[in-house]
């Protein structure tokens, strides 16, 4: 193979971005789903103690201003601690969410939520109010949901039981409701759902989530309005002094930026290259030939013209864009915990930067998938010197585990898994 290295790259800022996409876009050819670095909550509230219930109130909230399906609304809130009373921060980049959380605080703080009665009132109202914003996005779990019930309900090599094909009338039954608020209800209301768990456990794959696994997910999916708003109005039922008197701030996202332009060092071995210490060199040419061996299509050529296409726009991910805000301007967190809220388990790249940042923050439950899209949070602000020296700090980090991650990757010939589902799901106890 051919190795062009071209001129050097002068600038700074560009040579730490070309330093970060290659690995991630090699990463992302090779093996984007990484799995889950870090353990996901519980679902429901069986945790007692108030930083577990604190977390997952930040992340429900979240989670009711996320309206659509993929990354276009994902929201992340953050709560500053002041003696006047709390300050949410929502960071998003649409700003429905700004109004619809506005309602939410000021009917959770407002409203007399001690008796379970009044609170099964109260999931209701908010549950309904926020399925009412996010129609397409029920919509779609419902599509997905009979997609994988069409997969699993003709398995080539396994005879259903009786209780099975029950089951999957019933699923049929409940992915057909066309009305949203009806079907999320019914949802909750499953009666099979612990027949639905049993076949899903039973069907573990090694290499990434099952046909059954993905049923039972959308199921849980759908039961998602009710479970979230129980988490927020529970939780304000139990902690209502951390409302009072509550402010609300939003953090616009920044616009997308575009790759790095290609240059006449983007090709697979210069990359590669770049990615190993000076004593391990001579690796190069092995590595080149093992990435040749695991796939059938040419990494080389892929690389380089996806590097180089101009179709890739790169987001800033609300998590670590609400982080990089606390830390900058040495915001106290409530009870000092230092947790970002999000509507979805965070990434692969978000995961690696909050891990290496020198803030100390809490690790975020984490889906693991490499995005080639990410970008890092600070660069709309890097003109300013102690800003630039923490982006370097941070990503420098990131990017070593990222490398050492490719090699990794490449040596032992991992096979391609199947993606996670950004969204977490687990079991789920109706509101009594
Ligand atoms: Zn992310």
């Amino acid at each position: 193979m051919a190795q062009r290295t071209g001129p050097p790259r002068r600038d700074a800022m560009q040579r730490l971005l070309h330093r970060f996409y290659e690995p991630l876009q090699l990463l992302w050819m090779l093996n984007p789903a990484r799995g889950q670095c870090c353990p996901a909550p519980a679902a429901g509230e069986q945790s007692s103690d108030f930083l577990g219930r604190w977390r997952r109130f930040l992340d429900a909230l979240s989670w009711l201003c996320d309206f659509e399906h993929g990354g276009k609304t994902v929201s992340s809130v953050a709560v500053q601690a002041l003696p006047s009373g709390n300050r949410f921060w929502l960071c998003c980049g649409h700003e429905a969410a700004l109004q619809h959380l506005t309602w939410m605080l000021s009917l959770l703080e407002d409203e007399e939520l001690s008796l379970p009665s009044q609170q099964v009132r109260a999931i209701s109202t908010v549950a309904v109010t926020t399925i009412s914003h996010s129609g397409d996005k029920v919509k779609r779990y419902a599509r997905e949901l009979s997609r994988y019930i069409a997969k699993v309900a003709v398995p080539s090599d396994v005879e259903l039981s009786t209780e099975t094909r029950e089951m999957l009338r019933a699923l049929d039954q409940l992915a057909s409701l066309s009305d949203a608020e009806e079907l999320c209800l019914e949802a909750v209301a499953f009666a099979h759902f612990d027949s639905l768990n049993g076949v899903a456990e039973a069907s573990i794959r090694l290499d990434g989530p099952s046909d059954w696994s993905l049923v039972k997910h959308f199921v849980v999916r759908l039961r998602s309005w009710h479970q979230k708003a129980a988490i927020a109005v529970r939780f304000a039922g139990s902690f209502r002094s951390l409302l009072q008197d509550h402010t609300i701030s939003w953090l616009p996202l920044p616009p997308s930026r575009d790759m790095p332009p290609s240059d006449a060092k983007t090709n697979l071995m210069s990359a590669l290259k770049r990615m190993l210490k000076a004593d391990e060199k001579e690796r190069v040419s092995d590595l080149c030939q093992a990435m040749e061996d695991l796939r059938s299509f040419n990494f080389d050529q892929v690389f380089q013209e996806s590097y180089s296409s101009g179709r890739l726009s790169l987001a800033v991910h609300s998590e670590v864009f609400l982080l990089e805000h606390f830390h900058e301007e040495g915001l106290f967190f409530v009870q000092n915990d230092r947790y970002i809220g999000c509507s979805k388990p965070s990434c692969y790249c978000c995961s690696l930067y909050m891990r290496y940042h020198p803030g100390n923050f809490v690790l975020r439950p984490s889906h693991g998938t490499a995005w080639v899209t990410w970008s890092p949070p600070l660069l709309s602000n890097c003109d300013a010197q102690e800003i630039r020296q923490r982006n370097l700090f941070v990503m420098n980090r990131v990017i070593e585990h990222l490398r050492r991650d490719v090699v990794n990757e490449i040596e032992h010939r991992f096979a391609r898994r199947r993606r996670q589902p950004d969204s977490t799901s687990g079991g789920y106890t109706a509101p009594s």
